[in-house]
């Protein structure tokens, strides 16, 4: 009977959670994203300290919430800020939390050497307690950090096999990484503190109960909210990786002047930087703006035909063709390849599809390979709001209708409602 009720109020605080964190997630662009980092921070002490005092018994084991319900859900509500932004901004609580951890344990020392004035009546801090959790704490912070990018890494690896099943991706991670932080955690507590192993089983099925009930929800909210912006433009791991441990801030520097080499547009590393940034102003002034995907066609052939050094001479003319048709407000990026992104702020969708076929007619008319044939580019556009409301969901939708454009023959433009127009 008590068991049925702990675990009926333990259904009701992963959902009172996940329902909290994700409101101040959902609307992060109104409240500021500080909001939901702020309370993911603050909840952290408590989750530690009800996961070292308080256990109650449900129908598998027995169980702290402070670790099922709570610790759990904010390793998902880590890859949930993942989805819903990209990984320079997941690694802020990710660092923030190592840092403040250790500090907390830093501090509890240090405090120590004050000698304090009694006003509570005996009832003073419990050094001793914090004592013993001090180096719990730095090994479970240490879990953390490993956990957290575990399972962003997790989620994008997944998306190899499975892109199209966010949710299930969702789970997998989740299960994956919670039952390999169980593993850590409970063999120190084990063996340092001779906790049963009745224990380990309890937790993990309540871990595994919560990342259920969190997966359950989640799809819940992609339900609702019907957006692109947990599908990510599929990632690869080194890149994700890069990204969450501030590498990509070393490589930069090394390639500091922000523009390609070849073709002298912007390079990527400037549309990773500038367009999270227009996609945040934009949302912020209520304003809209539309993203192109632009593909040169067969692009194979012109290397394999006519040699790599004319494909290079091709690409800088199809890039300088663009250039004149943009505008002043427009900005070009050699995305890789033979692959380039413009960023259109203030640009509705209709207005997008417009220059995008401006773009497409330009290269074919006037871009031809060493026997005069003309080279010709696919374009994919999507816009912001409609399509998704973060950067790297409207470059997959994007991507995704260039795909489309490839498939219809190449040489067009695809917008939200399919082809725009042919050769
Ligand atoms: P599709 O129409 O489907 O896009 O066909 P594609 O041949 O263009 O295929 P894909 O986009 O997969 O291939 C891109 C090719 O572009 C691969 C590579 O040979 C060539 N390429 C990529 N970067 C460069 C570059 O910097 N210089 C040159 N010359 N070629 C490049
Ligand atoms: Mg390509
Ligand atoms: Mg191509």
């Amino acid at each position: 009977m008590i068991e049925r009720l702990n675990l009926a109020l333990f259904v009701v605080e992963a959902i009172a959670y996940f329902a909290i964190m994700v409101t101040l997630l959902h609307f992060r662009h109104r409240i500021g994203l500080g909001v939901f980092l702020t309370a993911l921070g603050v909840m952290h002490f408590m989750e530690t300290y009800l996961a070292a005092v308080f256990y109650v018994a449900l129908p598998f084991g027995i169980v702290s919430p402070g670790s099922s319900v709570f610790f759990a859900g904010k390793l998902m509500m880590i890859l949930m800020l993942y989805l819903k932004e990209d990984a320079a901004t997941v690694r802020q609580p990710i660092y923030g939390l190592f840092l403040g951890n250790l500090m907390t344990v830093g501090i509890a020392w240090f405090l120590q050497l004050h000698i304090p004035v009694d006003l509570t009546g005996g009832r003073g801090a419990d050094f001793g307690f914090l004592n013993e959790m001090g180096w719990l704490m730095i090994w479970g912070t240490a879990l953390l950090y490993i956990d957290s990018l575990g399972i962003i890494l997790l989620y994008e690896k997944l998306g190899r096999f499975i892109q199209r099943w966010v949710v299930l991706r969702f789970m997998l991670s989740g299960l994956a990484l919670l039952t390999f932080d169980q593993v850590g955690f409970f063999a120190v507590l084990h063996y340092f503190v001779g906790v049963p192993l009745s224990v380990f089983w309890g937790g993990w099925l309540a871990k595994m109960l919560s990342v259920c009930i969190y997966s359950g929800l989640f799809a819940a909210y992609q339900f609702a909210v019907r957006r692109h912006g947990a599908t990510l433009a599929q990632r690869s791991i080194s890149d994700v990786f890069n990204d969450l441990t501030f590498r990509e801030r070393y490589q930069d520097l090394l390639s500091r002047s922000g523009r390609d080499t070849l073709t002298g547009v912007l390079d990527r590393n400037s549309m990773e930087l500038d367009g999270p940034q227009l996609v945040r102003d934009s949302l912020e002034r209520e304003e809209t703006m539309t993203v192109l995907l632009l593909d040169a066609d067969n692009f194979k052939d012109v290397n394999d035909r006519f040699g790599h050094l004319e494909g290079d001479e091709v690409l800088k003319a199809v890039a300088s063709q663009f250039a004149t048709v943009l505008r002043p407000t427009d900005r070009l990026f050699r995305f890789g390849g033979e692959e380039f992104v413009v960023l259109c702020p203030r640009t509705n969708h209709a207005e997008g599809l417009l220059l995008a076929e401006h773009l497409r007619w330009q290269v074919a008319g006037t871009v031809r390979n060493l026997e005069g044939q003309p080279i010709t580019v696919s374009i994919g556009v999507a816009t912001l709001g409609p399509d998704s409301v973060s950067f790297n969901g409207l470059l997959a939708v994007a991507d995704d209708r260039l795909y489309q454009a490839k498939k219809c023959g190449r040489n067009c433009v695809v917008g939200q409602n399919g082809k725009v127009a042919a050769a």
